[in-house]
């Protein structure tokens, strides 16, 4: 079964003290909830600045820790850059690739996110790679044919067994930060169809195990709505996840869904 996933994007906010106050914050708060730790997970997706004291005192727990971006290689004469190597030794057991901001604001292409895909996997870190269409796209009907090109070229030359360890966010461009969101249903539809583009290009092992966030104005109210969605296992969570009573609350919401949850089956 593919547990549900909440992953908190805190884009260039927080200095390193308030990355770690939140995180204590938050620990406080989710032992009041029980079973949390054995029904889902939970990462923290802080500035690169942060990663290491972050890791330092949160790395043996149960809330895991990513970065929000990676340059490829694995080390060099690359002035600025970070590589997946650099990010894994200091505590990152994730990283986001393809955020619509850095599409947008750092011009990263599809060719550009399979190239930090693969390095990232390379470096033994759990890509989440984020696909979306713009509102103009979502306008002209083009939806999953956007989606299906981004999911494709993330992940076409990846081994079935490296695919596995991808996941994939359905984030809609114009659902980013706005306060709109699409419907379950048209959620539903689109993750529909890249489980099946997964199955296309990896088999349907790849397809049953990948897991699939939905991203974009996600808050505790509409949270479930989109985690109702079958092929859907979670959420990227931006503006909202910044505070952590928000975050512990969307952990809560999916405890008190289920019953059988609170038990860790
Ligand atoms: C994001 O940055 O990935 C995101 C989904 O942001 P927000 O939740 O603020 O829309």
């Amino acid at each position: 079964m593919r547990r549900p996933w909440l992953a908190a994007n805190w884009k260039m906010y927080k200095t390193v003290p308030e990355s770690l106050a939140y995180a204590q914050e938050l620990w406080h708060l989710l032992s009041d909830i029980k079973g949390w730790d054995q029904a889902l997970d939970l990462a923290i997706f802080p500035n690169a600045l942060a990663l290491w004291p972050f890791a330092e005192k949160w790395a043996a727990t149960a809330i895991g820790i990513g970065a929000q971006n990676l340059d490829p290689g694995t080390e060099g004469a690359l002035t600025g850059g970070t590589s997946g190597f650099l990010l894994r030794e200091a505590g990152a057991r994730f990283v986001i690739v393809g955020h619509s901001e850095r599409r947008k604001y750092f011009g990263e292409t599809d060719e550009i996110v399979r190239t930090k895909t693969e390095a990232a996997l390379e470096a033994g870190l759990g890509p989440i790679v984020c696909v979306g269409e713009s509102q103009d796209e979502r306008r002209q009907g083009e939806t999953l044919k956007v989606v299906h090109r981004q999911v494709r070229q993330a992940i076409e030359t990846l081994e079935p067994s490296h695919v596995r360890r991808v996941t994939i966010a359905y984030e809609p461009v114009w659902a980013i930060g706005s306060g709109l969101v699409p419907t379950p249903e048209e959620v539903a539809r689109v993750a529909e169809a890249i489980r099946a583009d997964v199955a296309d290009l990896a088999g349907s092992e790849a397809r049953d195990q990948i897991r699939i966030l939905y991203g974009g104005s996600v808050n505790d109210q509409n949270l479930l709505s989109f985690l109702d969605t079958p092929d859907v296992d979670g959420a990227l969570i931006g503006g909202a996840a910044l505070n952590a009573a928000n975050l512990a609350k969307m952990a809560r919401r999916i405890m008190d869904r289920d019953p059988l949850m609170k038990s860790g089956q």
